[in-house]
């Protein structure tokens, strides 16, 4: 996707339309990236609802930075959440999270003598965060998720789950924070971002720069690179790296190779951002 003022606005209206069916606002984001990979205005856009934060692809992402967002965002007000729904079923958890989220409401509900004990709740989150995974994951099936263009109109079904929640069928896609270089790089890194919207080389020369700042043990164990490798500056490793993995002198090749061995995890669970540096990290 590539955003348009038009479909920014033609997206946050959409979403106004669909807040107001429900009770709980589920806030998918990338658990290697949280705060990058949530869209600017969404706080404001759920002001009036439950929400819930879901720091998702856990599985990718570093355990104890995990730890550390989750406390941030909680010491923030926050409901949070972890998952890894591309291979569990978060809907217990959420469940929990849910229903605790809920609880005032349900009991002025009961006051007046409505008897709706269902939540109704919808998944928002910029692309990429794994929307349609979790929706899929939560319903037990896979569903056709026609979420992922910004500003199509489509018929909205209730997704029913084996308890008391029902989940739109449609996420609401927002667009990512675009307005700061880091964060266009770890968006890229991660596959938020289009391809053909960035430069590989620029992404890879990143993902070096990181690798050597905040994981330095990743790069020698998983490419077999020698303390001189490593000495040379970012393109000159890079291009190092082009040649030791035998693909000439094509270094988007090599620049390919390391932002797709990063996604899968080959890499191991690395996670890009840190909480800021005033939030305390126990546990
Ligand atoms: P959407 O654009 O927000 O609907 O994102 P998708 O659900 O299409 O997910 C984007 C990519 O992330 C897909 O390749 C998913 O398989 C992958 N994905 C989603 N959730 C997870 C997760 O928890 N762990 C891992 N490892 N991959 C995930």
């Amino acid at each position: 996707i590539q955003w348009f003022p038009g479909h920014m606005a033609k997206a946050r209206r959409e979403i106004q339309e669909q807040l107001k069916l429900v009770d709980l606002v589920i806030e998918i984001t990338d658990a290697r990236i949280p705060e990058s990979s949530r869209n600017p205005m969404l706080n404001e856009l759920v002001q009036q609802k439950a929400h819930l934060l879901v720091l998702n692809k856990i599985d990718l992402a570093d355990d104890k930075m995990t730890r550390a967002w989750r406390q941030y965002y909680e010491n923030e007000g926050l409901a949070v959440l972890t998952a890894d729904s591309q291979h569990k079923q978060p809907l217990e958890p959420l469940l929990k999270v849910a229903n605790e989220l809920l609880k005032d409401k349900l009991e002025r509900q009961h006051e007046r003598g409505i008897k709706s004990s269902v939540i109704r709740a919808m998944c928002i989150g910029i692309p990429n965060s794994g929307k349609s995974t979790f929706l899929n994951r939560l319903v037990g099936r896979n569903v056709a998720v026609t979420g992922n263009r910004p500003g199509v109109t489509k018929n909205q079904n209730w997704l029913k789950t084996k308890q008391n929640l029902e989940i739109l069928d449609t996420p609401g896609v927002l667009w990512p924070k675009f307005e700061d270089e880091l964060i266009g790089q770890r968006l890229a890194l991660t596959g938020a971002i289009k391809e053909g919207l960035y430069h590989v080389d620029d992404i890879a020369l990143f993902a070096l720069h990181f690798l050597k700042l905040s994981y330095p043990q990743v790069l020698p164990k998983v490419y077999g690179l020698t303390e001189a490798q490593l000495s040379l500056d970012d393109p000159d490793l890079l291009l190092a790296m082009t040649k030791k993995f035998g693909y000439r002198d094509d270094y988007e090749k090599m620049s390919t190779k390391l932002i797709l061995d990063y996604r899968k995890g080959h890499l191991g669970r690395l996670t890009l951002e840190q909480p800021p540096v005033d939030a305390e990290v126990t546990k």
